[in-house]
């Protein structure tokens, strides 16, 4: 089935079976010059993929641009089957394309990126058995406010949504007021503990969806593995990823608190059991990037190879 919004055809990939739970967004975006393709979803769902550019009507083979929200293998697992299929240039923000065109080294720095916890993830099952062996080149960079011009009015805004990760882009296209973003907020019922590597940009990217909402023409938002939604619904689910963050940040000084000296890895149980969320790889991304921030701000200091609380209050990230 496709969400349509405009130029924009919404095919919401979803896994049968044990991983029913598992479903992620790509869009079909027509031009009338160019066809875009908005990331590629899940190796084991490209059928999925050739459907809905079949129930759209035009070949894979006419995908000029391949723009990647962001390097996760959920969101590029088949970039080398469409390149392959379609000659399309791929795009992506320069702070991660060398991850989307090097699967091992994004495995590395992301589910490898902490060899001292316990216990050391697999890349394979964890991450790269979710994309294709092949890998794509990333040929252009997209930065803040660049615009892709599909022709006939349909142009698709670069807009920097950095927290999740630190390379993350949406687009705003303009004809039909339709933001698309992947992962820059995501649901609750997601059972990972919320993936951000900077709370600080995280922050920011709620923030600054808030403001699109109120200040642009935004009609429709499409998301990464959430249902479309609304201006007003996108505005209150960003203001629940804040309260998300504000949760973390005191469920880890309190942490840090009760067990002086903890490391990354015991802060991170006592964090994901207390929030109900899966102790793994992901969950020590998002740890580390709030230790750090909440070091900034003298809130928690390093002791040997753990973290401990300082004497300053807490006051919450409120700005
Ligand atoms: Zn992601
Ligand atoms: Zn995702």
């Amino acid at each position: 089935m496709l969400w349509r919004h405009g130029p924009i055809s919404t095919l919401n990939m979803q896994l049968k079976g044990d991983q029913s739970n598992v479903s992620v967004t790509v869009h079909i975006v027509q031009g009338a010059d160019r066809v875009a393709l908005i990331d590629t979803g899940l190796v084991w769902a490209y059928d999925q993929l050739e459907a809905a550019f079949d129930e759209v009507g035009i070949a894979m083979s006419r995908v000029d641009l391949l723009l990647n929200t962001h390097e996760h293998m959920d969101h590029i697992g088949n970039n080398a089957r469409v390149v392959r299929e379609s000659g399309a240039l791929v795009g992506a923000h320069p702070r991660r394309a060398a991850w989307i065109a090097d699967h091992e080294l994004g495995a590395e720095q992301m589910v490898l990126r902490f060899p001292g916890a316990e216990p050391v993830f697999d890349p394979k099952p964890e991450y790269l058995d979710w994309m294709e062996a092949e890998e794509a080149p990333v040929h252009l960079h997209l930065v803040d406010g660049n615009v892709v011009n599909l022709g006939g009015g349909v142009e698709l805004e670069v807009i920097e949504l950095h927290g999740h990760s630190l390379g993350e882009i949406g687009f705003l296209e303009r004809s039909s007021g339709t933001l698309v973003f992947g992962d820059a907020l995501m649901p609750t019922h997601v059972p990972v503990l919320f993936l951000y590597e900077e709370p600080h940009h995280t922050r920011a990217t709620c923030r600054r969806i808030m403001q699109l909402a109120r200040d642009r023409d935004v009609r429709s938002v499409l998301s990464g593995h959430a249902d479309p939604c609304g201006r007003d619904e996108v505005i209150a689910w960003a203001g629940e990823c804040l309260d998300r963050t504000r949760q973390i940040e005191q469920a880890i000084v309190e942490a840090v608190q009760e067990v002086p000296g903890a490391d990354l890895a015991r802060v991170r149980d006592i964090v994901t059991e207390r929030l109900g969320k899966l102790r793994e790889w992901r969950a020590l991304i998002t740890i580390d990037g709030h230790l750090r921030d909440l070091e900034r701000q003298g809130v928690v200091a390093r002791a040997g190879s753990g973290w401990e609380r300082t004497a300053r209050p807490h006051v919450g990230c409120a700005t």
